[in-house]
């Protein structure tokens, strides 16, 4: 069984988890329809990145699901 090589202080534990937390995701609103998405991603609800679009949501999906389909 494992066992401690050495001791660990307190502030030893609490300057290593110092770097354990998360950072917050850059949420900008979509151009098209103002849902709150990832900075530099495409808009999963209506295609949009940047006022173009990119991806026929509908479509999408549809593929998606078709091909879940034909592997089972
Ligand atoms: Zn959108």
């Amino acid at each position: 069984m494992g066992l401690p090589g050495h001791h660990r202080t307190s502030s030893h534990k609490r300057r290593r988890a110092s770097h354990f937390a998360l950072t917050k995701l850059n949420l900008i609103p979509c151009a098209n329809c103002k849902i709150k998405i990832p900075y530099n991603m495409v808009c999963k609800f209506c295609g949009f990145l940047k006022d173009i679009k990119k991806i026929d949501v509908k479509q999408f999906k549809k593929e998606k699901t078709s091909t879940k389909t034909k592997t089972k």
